[in-house]
């Protein structure tokens, strides 16, 4: 079975295919570090985590980019409200560097403690305004542009496309919300400000339109395509980036590129709320990884219970909630620790089992449904030989299981190097797939190759 994904770029299930066969250029929309990630935000980087995983189990070589916002985001995402990164910085005596690097480092502290996978290249927005720039220039160059009060505007009604993701039709005007006199239709944006609307902006860089700062959407644009290409195939974010920020990369790059589509998949989260809430960190209403490790939970019982709904449906978070994904996982870890124990040899067939889980992931990445598959095969059998499909399984769900059992549940090595097989394969480059596998025969580890990949085993 193939693997496939709802692409909001269409509304519908389709059949991955990457541009280039057995490749993936991946480019996640990153935090603005501003302030902590709510656990909202991280569903977000979780989904990214089980896409990028699900991609590698199945043999593609990913590179999964994602940025970090640290210049140019005001807390209204259509060019209104404040600069969110110098809002804090005034807040705390601090300078916008030192607030963004002490919320960059809790940022990846808490990727860690949810065992999400650190992306391939994670380019910060201060150190890419030279790309920025070029890619402006082109924009510009190209007549999609105007100046006007001092800022460097996209005018949208010259992309006929515009609004497309968002399905806007006739709204592509966008409704006027803000006080921005200088814009000749609301929904344009601004690619470049000079005239800042803070007296006090921090960082100001050199440009062909004069001293100031990018517009956020840019920065999106410019470092996917620097670090994956003009055309890449998977762009993903939370819901509230498809009528905006979304929408304006897509015009943005397009008409800089003049190639259409710029991006092939575009998978967007549903919400985790609160209280009926949307969680919102510029409304100051939201819960941090850090109060739940304070009251006591694992961080792995917020996987185990982000897990437990699939991406696209919006998830209500409450303590109750949590505590019954906590007992869950913890029931879950007692029976593999058992059947570890009990060393009953068997040849209990685990193949049905993988193959719900394998054809869930498929299934535009149903975790609650791989979740499922996975307990099935802990409730139908006790025998030993189970826990090499149980390794397998978390390979995606990475909820540790076999933590503690002298088991190494994942080798990073291992995994590269089954990995780089797997492009070799499909690259047809045998002579480099045989090696690698007799490679790895040497050091004792064994290969099976399945129509969704490669399992790997200790012999
Ligand atoms: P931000 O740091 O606000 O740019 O958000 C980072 C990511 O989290 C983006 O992809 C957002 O779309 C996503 N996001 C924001 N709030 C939530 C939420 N309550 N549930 C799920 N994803 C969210
Ligand atoms: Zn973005």
């Amino acid at each position: 079975m193939p693997l496939k994904l709802f692409n909001t770029l269409g509304r519908e299930i389709q059949v991955f295919e990457p541009f280039i066969p057995g490749k993936v250029g991946f480019y996640g929309c990153g935090p603005t570090v501003y302030n902590y990630a709510h656990i909202g935000n991280l569903r977000a980087y979780l989904t990214h985590d089980i896409l990028v995983r699900t991609l590698r189990r199945r043999g593609f070589e990913v590179c999964h980019v994602m940025n970090i916002t640290d210049v140019g985001h005001l807390s209204g995402d259509n060019d209104t409200g404040e600069d969110k990164m110098l809002k804090t910085a005034e807040e705390r005596g601090k300078s916008v560097l030192e607030v963004a690097d002490f919320y960059t480092s809790a940022f990846f502290n808490d990727m860690d403690r949810l065992n999400i996978v650190r992306p391939t290249v994670i380019p910060k927005a201060t150190e890419h305004i030279a790309d920025m720039i070029a890619l402006i220039k082109r924009i510009e160059d190209a007549g999609f542009t105007y100046f006007a009060g001092g800022n460097l505007y996209f005018d949208i009604t010259r992309f006929p496309a515009y609004g497309e993701l968002a399905r806007l039709g006739d709204q592509r005007a966008g409704a006027r919300t803000d006080l921005d006199e200088s814009k000749r239709n609301a929904g344009d944006f601004v690619l470049w400000f000079t005239k800042s609307k803070f007296e006090n902006q921090a960082l100001l860089w050199d440009s062909p339109w004069g001293r100031g700062y990018p517009g956020w959407h840019i920065e999106c644009s410019a470092m996917s395509m620097k670090y994956l290409g003009e055309q890449f195939d998977i762009h993903a974010g939370g819901i509230d980036h498809i009528p905006v920020h979304h929408t304006n990369e897509i015009a943005q790059s397009e008409t800089a590129t003049g190639k259409h589509p710029w991006v092939k998949y575009w998978l967007h989260n549903e919400f985790l709320v609160l209280d009926k809430g949307k969680m919102s960190k510029s409304a100051g209403k939201f819960l941090t990884l850090q109060h739940l490790i304070d009251s006591g939970y694992d961080p792995l019982d917020l996987r185990y219970f982000l897990l437990g709904a699939h991406y696209r449906s919006p998830l209500q978070f409450s303590f109750q909630a949590l505590d019954g994904a906590k007992n869950s996982r913890k029931s879950l870890m007692d029976h593999i620790r058992r059947i570890h124990s009990e060393e009953k040899p068997g040849s209990h067939s685990a193949d049905s089992y993988l193959e719900n889980f394998e054809s869930a992931l498929d299934d535009d990445l149903s975790t609650p449904r791989a979740l499922a598959a996975l307990w099935g095969l802990i409730r139908d059998s006790s025998s030993r030989n189970i826990l090499d499909i149980v390794v397998s399984m978390d390979r995606v769900l990475g909820l540790n299981l076999m933590q503690n059992l002298g088991k190494s549940e994942s080798d990073p090595e291992i995994e590269a190097l089954v990995a780089e097989r797997s492009a070799a394969k499909k690259a047809k480059d045998f002579a480099k797939a045989d090696s690698i596998r007799q490679d790895l025969q040497n050091r004792g580890i064994s290969l099976e190759d399945r129509p969704s990949g490669t399992i790997w085993r200790r012999n």
